[in-house]
């Protein structure tokens, strides 16, 4: 069996992958609840969403721990980035953003002061992901 790299909430640290999907808890603008599954591969931005929720264009979506509910949207970015950890299969440990809006295809990782970047619009984030990198070497 493949094995996947592993993410996890940033506030409990819980895991939040079932083997290949990514699984949160999302609000709409509009406040409508649902679950979303997101690909662990991190350039795959496929997406399915509970049917209690409408997946709308350009839309920012809040997104919760599914296991303590916290908020994982980034108030620093207004909201726009959402941030979890990620964990390979060497133990090491990244801090992954992506973003909350519905069609802005953008990753980011920061391993060992390094910040990676996927998706066609993973320029919009670039400059305050800078910003992030330096304040993730001081704490882990
Ligand atoms: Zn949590």
């Amino acid at each position: 069996m493949e094995k996947f790299n592993t993410f996890y909430c940033p506030h409990c640290f819980g895991y939040l992958n079932i083997t290949d999907k990514i699984i949160f808890k999302i609000k709409s603008k509009s406040n409508e609840n649902g679950l979303v599954m997101l690909s662990a591969k991190i350039s795959d931005y496929t997406s399915i969403l509970s049917e209690s929720i409408k997946k709308v264009e350009d839309e920012l979506y809040e997104f919760y721990c599914p296991l303590c509910s916290k908020c994982l949207n980034l108030e620093s970015s207004d909201m726009k980035l959402v941030k979890i950890y990620m964990k390979d299969k060497s133990n090491k440990k990244y801090e992954v953003y992506f973003s909350g809006i519905c069609g802005e295809h953008c990753t980011y990782v920061i391993k060992d002061c390094k910040l990676e970047h996927f998706g066609p619009h993973s320029k919009m984030y670039m400059d305050q992901l800078e910003k992030y990198k330096e304040y993730f070497d001081s704490h882990l």
